[in-house]
């Protein structure tokens, strides 16, 4: 048995357990090279001759992507549940348990609609276990002293015994076999995700478990070592690491539940340095194989004009990180930076200074927006700043407005404008990576990036160019954990500090029956000149249902609170113009109070409004609630935001207080990552980075910096691998992570 060698076995408790072991084997074989030979092995052991699979079972398990011995390895545990003796079933009361025994007794039911009751016994006790369900099967079933695992809840018995087992799933053990025999041995059992096409084929959380030890247990017999090592001893050492055979086994069949974290950190690790050293790879890749533009141009007299066409004073942090831009992009290598800062920081500002610099190079500059809406805002602040500077220098700077569904008389304009090098900076959507568009000479790119582009995008747009620098801008700020992950080969700028001229928002939070005297709040603000929005939840712009809350509330708005105050309306359905007119309305304070869905939740930017209301703000991620309260507080006037929810539990109520209690974004970010998760934090899930199977980056903070370190030391060290002690990374990337370096070249 496996389970129980001495390298896996390491607390006294279970010693006296280590006598039974058979196939042994110690710490001095943990450390092996890789060795292909068993992979080709275990290839020859069909996995449909596991006890408990079968040919039915086989193929389902095929279907999701378990074809040898070998895939039995990936399973990761959802949870644990303990075995206990029946007599402790008391102090398990109404939590879920495992107990095993044999049968001593079955009664079956009297009238169909009554459970069948099984009675167990062990050394200690004996309970009972209701079974409802057709009573002819369960004879068959459930026979005199065959050997049984029930799963349940512990809850009070009704029937000859003090407690009984709130039947969920039971496996039938045969004793006589040596491995279920062992099997029966751990105190923890693994319970997996049952995917819809195994429970097709009958397979319950028990069965699964127990073909889980039984591939394990084959594999040994096959494969002492069960798993190729995939760090090298260097890193287990310094990082205090188990060996990826333990971890495999532990989180499997952990002989105590500490041992759970143990073996997750360590699978964690591996993820997260596997990764890291992909971010580090690419980074050097980008930085050494291509030669970047160097954007050499004496930039003295464009900043000189740059800021007397500025209406405010730069802050110390925009200075600090226009500075970073520049000195990337006098150099020869290839830029790729993320710019973050909160809402309001002032980051397209800095981006135009950037694009100016390349302008002032003789390149064309790109900037590829996630919505219209946003691509169009861009459009007109450029567009209006490039105008005075264009004054100011004596310059001749063109901007072309490219998005889908335009003219096609103008589109083909637009397109050669920009073929001949017409035009020095090009805005628009994912209309500017379309095939058709064809640039004279693209030397630097921005994307506002909005976490909404994927990587293949940004890729593209890229490709247009000539290994143009890359600016990546951030609506909203990321975690730490975050941005390294999916951001991690890029090199980070941060606007730390908000201008001078900001008064922090006030924030409340406020119910369904509060709205009158909001209303009449807002209307006294109109009074003094100023403007609102109102927002109404749009999750998915398809939903009719949304939209319909958003129209609805807004002829309710017109008829009722706000009859004499001119209000308008945007949302997602409107065509562009359409969209642009209100929006121009809006701005020009021919409508008061504007109802929108969050079509406006990024970069929109009318410093005259300075009230945000927003209804059923629970349904909002904590960042997104961020980015449209950012709408306000644009200006030097006291802004506010409303939020109004109705049905608060405590969790929601939480969330939304954090918004109230604090405007560093940052702050909620963190919060919201911690609530939501990683995968949910970016809205639209991150091309797989983030599908780790034991990384938890909320709780693993600490592991992904010193993973990263190491990653990124090594490379630089030894950046193709070659030195003896780094076989094995070598070797376990080009096995496993290739496909993804491929991608990344790509990217
Ligand atoms: P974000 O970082 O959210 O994209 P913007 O770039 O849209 O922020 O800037 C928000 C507003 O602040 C804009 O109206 C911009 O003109 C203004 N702004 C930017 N920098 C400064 C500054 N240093 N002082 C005052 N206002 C500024
Ligand atoms: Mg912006």
């Amino acid at each position: 048995m496996f389970h129980l060698d001495s390298s896996f076995c390491w607390n006294d408790k279970v010693a006296g357990m280590t006598n039974s072991m058979e196939l042994e084997f110690s710490i001095s074989d943990l450390f092996f090279s890789l060795s292909y030979i068993h992979c080709l092995l275990n290839c020859f052991v069909d996995i449909k001759y596991l006890k408990g699979v079968g040919e039915k079972r086989a193929n389902a398990f095929n279907e999701i992507g378990i074809k040898s011995l070998e895939d039995f390895l990936q399973f990761i545990p959802r949870m644990y549940i303990e075995k206990i003796d029946i007599k402790k079933m008391r102090d398990h009361f109404d939590s879920n348990v495992l107990v095993a025994g044999k049968i001593f007794d079955v009664e079956y039911p009297r009238k169909p609609n009554l459970p069948t009751y099984v009675f167990i016994k062990d050394e200690t006790g004996i309970t009972q276990v209701p079974i409802f369900g057709k009573s002819e099967f369960r004879s068959k079933q459930f026979r005199l002293n065959d050997y049984f695992l029930f799963w349940g809840k512990v809850v009070g018995g009704y029937y000859n015994t003090k407690y009984q087992i709130d039947y969920r799933d039971h496996l039938k053990i045969d004793p006589l076999d040596k491995n279920e025999n062992d099997f029966l041995k751990f105190k923890y059992y693994p319970i997996y995700e049952l995917s819809g096409v195994l429970k097709k084929t009958w397979i319950r959380p028990l069965l699964l478990s127990k073909i889980v030890f039984n591939a394990f247990a084959s594999l040994i017999k096959v494969n002492k070592t069960l798993v190729a090592e995939s760090l090298p001893e260097y890193i287990i050492k310094e990082s205090n690491l188990i060996s990826r055979k333990d971890a495999i086994l532990r989180i499997n069949f952990p002989l105590q539940l500490t041992d759970v974290e143990t073996a997750r950190k360590r699978l964690a690790f591996e993820e997260l340095f596997y990764l890291q050293l992909l971010m580090a790879l690419k980074k050097r890749m980008v930085q050494t194989e291509a030669k970047g533009i160097e954007f050499h141009k004496d930039i003295k007299e464009l900043t000189k004009n740059f800021k007397s066409t500025l209406k405010f004073e730069l802050t110390g942090a925009q200075k600090k990180v226009m500075n970073e831009i520049y000195f990337d992009m006098k150099s020869n290598k290839v830029m790729n930076r993320l710019l973050q800062g909160d809402v309001g920081s002032g980051k397209t500002i800095v981006s135009i200074f950037a694009m100016l610099i390349a302008v002032e190079n003789g390149y064309q500059t790109a900037l590829m927006c996630p919505t219209e809406l946003l691509a169009e805002q861009h459009y007109y602040t450029i567009s209006n700043f490039i105008k005075e500077f264009n004054e100011v220098s004596g310059k001749d700077i063109k901007i072309t407005f490219l998005i889908g569904g335009q003219k096609k008389k103008l589109r083909e304009e637009y397109l050669q404008d920009i073929r001949l090098g017409k035009t020095n900076i090009i805005i628009g959507t994912h209309a500017l990576i379309q095939e058709a568009v064809e640039y004279k000479n693209l030397g630097f790119v921005v994307i506002d990036e909005q976490h909404k582009f994927g990587v293949m995008q940004r890729a593209k747009l890229k490709e247009k160019g000539l290994n143009p620098d890359v600016l990546v801008m951030t609506a909203t700020p990321i975690p730490r954990t975050l941005s390294l992950t999916v951001y991690g080969d890029l090199d980070v700028s941060v606007i730390d500090e908000l201008p001078l001229n900001r008064k922090p928002i006030k924030t409340y939070l406020r119910t369904d029956d509060e709205k009158p005297k909001v209303f009449k709040f807002v209307k006294d603000e109109f009074k003094k000149g100023r403007q609102a929005y109102i927002i109404y939840p749009l999750i998915d712009e398809s939903e009719k249902m949304d939209l319909k809350s958003a129209e609805e509330n807004y002829k309710l708005l017109k008829e009722t609170y706000f009859k004499d105050v001119p209000i308008g309306m945007v949302h997602g359905r409107l065509l562009w113009y359409e969209k642009d007119d209100e929006m121009q309305a809006f701005k020009e304070g021919k409508i008061k109070l504007l109802v929108s869905t969050t079509v406006i939740e990024v970069g929109i930017d009318i410093p005259n409004a300075t009230i945000m209301i927003i209804e059923d703000a629970q349904r909002f991620g904590l960042s997104q609630l961020h980015q449209l309260r950012g709408r306000v507080g644009r200006g030097a006037e006291q802004s506010y935001c409303v939020l109004i929810a109705k049905h608060l539990d405590e969790v929601s109520k939480k969330r939304l207080n954090t918004l109230c209690e604090t405007n560093d974004g940052f702050k909620i970010a963190e919060v919201d990552m911690e609530i939501r998760g990683p995968g949910e934090f970016f809205g639209t899930r991150q091309s797989g980075i983030l599908n780790f199977s034991c990384t938890d980056l909320n709780r693993d903070k600490d592991l992904l910096q010193t993973a990263r370190e190491m990653a990124f030391g090594i490379i630089n060290e030894d950046p193709n691998l070659r030195k003896p002690e780094n076989i094995t990374i070598r070797e376990n990337f080009l096995l496993n992570y290739k496909d993804a370096l491929y991608i990344m070249k790509v990217a």
